[in-house]
Formats: C-alpha cells, sequence, structure tokens
C-alpha cells in the first residue's frame, strides 16, 4: 500500500523491515477520563490501517501503551499530572482511576469494532526498563541531571525537528502551554525522562531510581514499550496529529540515541475531529462519548461508518446533523444488504477475488477508507447473484468492521418473522419495518375492527402513535413507519 509518511512529507510505499511483518505501534489512551469520540476517531483510522495489512496478507505485531502516568497537563513538561488530576475529581486513588478509564476505553472500542492490540502495556507495568534506557542514555551522554530530574539533550541531535511540515503555530502547541519556565533546561527543546520528588511533592505514584524517588517523564515509554514489544526496528508508528510534537518528536530522539541508528520509517498521524467550537479535548472538560451517542439512540458503529466515509488526513467536523446523515446511509445500506438472499447461487469465487483486488487498490492509496465504502455500493449494483455480492461484501468487511453482514441477517430475521403476526387475519397484509411487535399490534386493531370494537381499534391506534408509528390503512391491509 502507499501512504503519507510524516516523516518524509509524501506518500511512499509501506515497506517493512522483514517481508510479510509489521511491527506496529499505537500511542494509547491518557487514562484519567473517558475517551472522547475524537481520540476513538484516531483509534477507529488506526484499526482500519491494521486490519487492511493483514488482508494485504502481513501478520502485524500491535503494540499500544497506556498511559498511566508522567502524562502532564501540558504536553511539555508542566503543569499537574493528568493521573492525579482525575483521582482528585473524583476522590479515588490514581490506580482506580487507571483501571475505571482503561476497562472503559476497551468497552467503547468494543462497540466500535475496533480489534485490541496483541500487546497493550500500562506504563507503570515497566518502571525498571524505562530505568535502564534513562541510564543508558546518561551514559552516551544523551542526557543530564539537573535540579532532581534526568532531562534528555536536544543539542546533542544533528536534527531534532523531524515532522516539520506541520506549520509552527502547532508545533509551538506544547512549548507555548508551559506557563511555568524550566530553568534546569540546558536547552529550550529538552525535555524530562526522569522526574524526581524534589520538583513534584503530591505525585502519587514514586519510584526509587538511581536520581532519588520520582516517576518517569510521558515521552520515554513509548520508546521503551516500543523497543520492548516491536524490536530494534520499527515499520509503523500511529497517533492523533496532535503527538507529532513534541511527543513524537521526542520519542525518535531518545529511541535513535538510545539504539544508535534509525528507528522507525513510517510514521501515520490522524488529524482532529473538530466540534463547531473547536478541537475536541478531554482536558476542556467538553466533549463527546460513545455511551452519549447511545443515550442519543445512535448505533456506535454508525459513528465508525460516519469516520471511515472521510480521509484520515483532513479535519473532520462533527455535527449531529452530519451524524445523522451518516446513520441514515448505514441503515440504508444494512437494509440494501439485508434484501440479498444467501441462496441465491453458488458464490463466484473469481468475481470474489477480482473484488478483493479492486478494494485493495482502492484503499491502498492512502487508506482511502472512503472509496472502500464506494467499493461496497458498486458491488450492490455489479451483474452478480446474491451470494457472490454477500461474500465480497464481507470480505471488505473485514477491514471496515461495519458488521454489514451480521446486522444485515438480523434483519433478514426479523422480516421473516413477520408472516407469523400476519398469519391471525386471511388476506390482511401489512407493511412496515419488521418489527413483530407492531405487527401484532397492527393485526390486533384489524381484527377489533372487523370485530366492530371500534373502541379497541382505536386505543391501540392510539397506543401505536404513543410508540413513534405512523400507521395509514390500505385495501386489503395496513402501512406503518416510524416518525
Ligand atoms: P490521549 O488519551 O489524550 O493521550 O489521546 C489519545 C489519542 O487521541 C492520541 O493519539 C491523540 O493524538 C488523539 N487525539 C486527541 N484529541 C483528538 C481529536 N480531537 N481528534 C482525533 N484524535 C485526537
Ligand atoms: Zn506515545
Amino acid at each position: 500500500m502507499y501512504l503519507y509518511n510524516s516523516a518524509t512529507h509524501r506518500k511512499e510505499k509501506f515497506v517493512t523491515h522483514t517481508p510479510g511483518r509489521v511491527e506496529m505501534y499505537t500511542c494509547g489512551p491518557t487514562v484519567y477520563h473517558y475517551a472522547h469520540i475524537g481520540n476513538l476517531r484516531t483509534y477507529i483510522m488506526e484499526d482500519a490501517l491494521e486490519k487492511f495489512l493483514r488482508y494485504e496478507g502481513n501478520e502485524v505485531n500491535r503494540v499500544m501503551n497506556i498511559t498511566d502516568v508522567g502524562h502532564l497537563s501540558s504536553d511539555a513538561d508542566t503543569g499537574e499530572d493528568k493521573m492525579l488530576k482525575g483521582a482528585r475529581r473524583e476522590h479515588k486513588t490514581v490506580m482506580e482511576i487507571a483501571q475505571f478509564y482503561t476497562d472503559a476505553f476497551f468497552e467503547d472500542c468494543c462497540k466500535l469494532n475496533i480489534k485490541t492490540p496483541e500487546v497493550v502495556q500500562p506504563a507503570t507495568g515497566l518502571i525498571e526498563d524505562f530505568i535502564q534506557v534513562i541510564s543508558s542514555l546518561l551514559d552516551k551522554g544523551y542526557a543530564y541531571v539537573a535540579g532532581g530530574n534526568v532531562y534528555f539533550d536536544t543539542s546533542k541531535l544533528s536534527r531534532y525537528y523531524i515532522f516539520n511540515d506541520h506549520d509552527e503555530e502547532n508545533l509551538a502547541v506544547g512549548v507555548r502551554e508551559g506557563v511555568e519556565e524550566d530553568t534546569n533546561k540546558r536547552n529550550k527543546n529538552d525535555f524530562v525522562l526522569w522526574f524526581t520528588k524534589s520538583k513534584f511533592e503530591d505525585q502519587a505514584l514514586k519510584w526509587d531510581s538511581p536520581w532519588g524517588v520520582g516517576y518517569p517523564g510521558w515521552h520515554i515509554e513509548c520508546s521503551v514499550i516500543s523497543m520492548k514489544y516491536n524490536g530494534e526496528y520499527l515499520d509503523l508508528h500511529c497517533g492523533g496529529v496532535d503527538n507529532a510534537f513534541p511527543h513524537h518528536t521526542n520519542e525518535i530522539a531518545q529511541s535513535e540515541s538510545y539504539l544508535g541508528h534509525p528507528w522507525c520509517k513510517q510514521w501515520f498521524h490522524v488529524h482532529h475531529l473538530n466540534s463547531d467550537n473547536g478541537k475536541m479535548s478531554k482536558s476542556s472538560g467538553e466533549f463527546l462519548t460513545v455511551s452519549l451517542l447511545e443515550e442519543k439512540g445512535y448505533d456506535p458503529l454508525a459513528y465508525r461508518f460516519f469516520c471511515l466515509q472521510s480521509h484520515y488526513r483532513k479535519t473532520l467536523v462533527f455535527s449531529w446533523e452530519n451524524l445523522d446523515n451518516a446513520a441514515k446511509a448505514y441503515q440504508k445500506l444494512i437494509k440494501r444488504i439485508a434484501g440479498l438472499k444467501p441462496e441465491d447461487g453458488a458464490v463466484d469465487e473469481a468475481a470474489v477475488a477480482q473484488w478483493k483486488e479492486k478494494f485493495l487498490q482502492q484503499v491502498g492509496g492512502d487508506l482511502n477508507t472512503a472509496l472502500g465504502i464506494t467499493c461496497l455500493y458498486d458491488v450492490l449494483k455489479a451483474p452478480l447473484n446474491d451470494a457472490t455480492k454477500l461474500a465480497a461484501i464481507q470480505s471488505m468487511d473485514s477491514v471496515l468492521s461495519l458488521s454489514l453482514g451480521e446486522k444485515a441477517a438480523e434483519l433478514r430475521a426479523k422480516e421473516a418473522a413477520r408472516p407469523a403476526a400476519q398469519t391471525g387475519a386471511a388476506g390482511f397484509t401489512i407493511q412496515g419495518e419488521g418489527d413483530p411487535e407492531i405487527d401484532a399490534l397492527v393485526l390486533q386493531r384489524a381484527e377489533a375492527k372487523k370485530a366492530k370494537d371500534f373502541a379497541k381499534a382505536d386505543a391501540i391506534r392510539m397506543q401505536l402513535k404513543d410508540m413513534g408509528i405512523e400507521l395509514t390503512d390500505v385495501p386489503g391491509g395496513a402501512v406503518w413507519k416510524r416518525v
């Protein structure tokens, strides 16, 4: 496949260190609050990328961290620890907060059909490894101790800004957010590898280290977790675009200085989901969650469909109207697929293979998931029998993960349950949306009318109206729809 590489600023053929095997790393959530649907946009697109690489025939080893320590309220080294902030807000311990929001994150992922990575590593589980890498960086002269903290010395690098196609405004964010100037730093971009109690007395989680009791910086966790589980050569590193600087820039600095050779070739950055009034962010406290979408009656997979309809390198603007449109299109697509008859003909394997090839080509141009969705509609229109169409759609859905086969089968089963409700009154046909409960009420009303029990018939009509059902009598039956 071809992918845009933020490190080289162009689209490139994606090549791995070991042919057929992808070592993939994903920055995981900071578990001090629920993930918002912006965070989840990033994880949906990364999930589609991983599944596409598997669809191409690769084996993928995907590693993700869970940030449960060290991420300060500014992405630079200032402010309060985010985890501590969460614990204070909810009067719980940091570890209780971490466990609760880690579980909540994976529950949301499950609802969105996001696969769990092969390795999920909380930062607090690998402190010894961080200390070992930091010690080595000190030994090699890439780090220094000042004011009780250990800093990475960026002046030792020949090139620090890797992702410099991001505009200066974005590059500066992490630095500008810092309210206090850290006078221990030798250079503006130096960053903390290890904090000690000398600076942050109120830190809840602390470990012993050669530099005093303290805790690791945020950036070191991703470098070390990746090097441990992905090995020395990383093929693909993913994250939201805000992670490019300073987080990913610092990861590269640490990993390459430690390893002594280039580390990761391909950098994949997902652009943000914005709400009407700007970027959705956890720290602002105003954000939308998957549970909220469900409360409002949306299927979480309609949100996945919404994300897949647009390109990962474009900012996506969320509005209820946009989500409504996506939800309607998703339901319509399921309905069309439900209309296909699985028993119609034998699967034409050659045709399925051709469609798979077309899908690979379309989506393989920089993860163009929108074109992948177009392929589904094209299959529905193609001159193929239903069994072949279903097989091709099922195959593509192993990447898109919209549960199309399952949802269509559910709808088909609902439809199949309808005639049972109609058998009570011979010749009375019901056209509706395939809900046996509603069909049964419509039928009871027809029987009441036939028996001239108009009071009962009217009562049932009112009951249906209260349920949001619009009922129209037609010759020989009735039509109902949800309004
Ligand atoms: P966090 O939990 O804050 O560490 O973020 C988890 C992931 O979500 C990171 O990869 C971020 O870059 C990404 N992210 C944060 N805000 C947004 C947003 N509004 N839209 C898309 N991705 C985001
Ligand atoms: Zn990271």
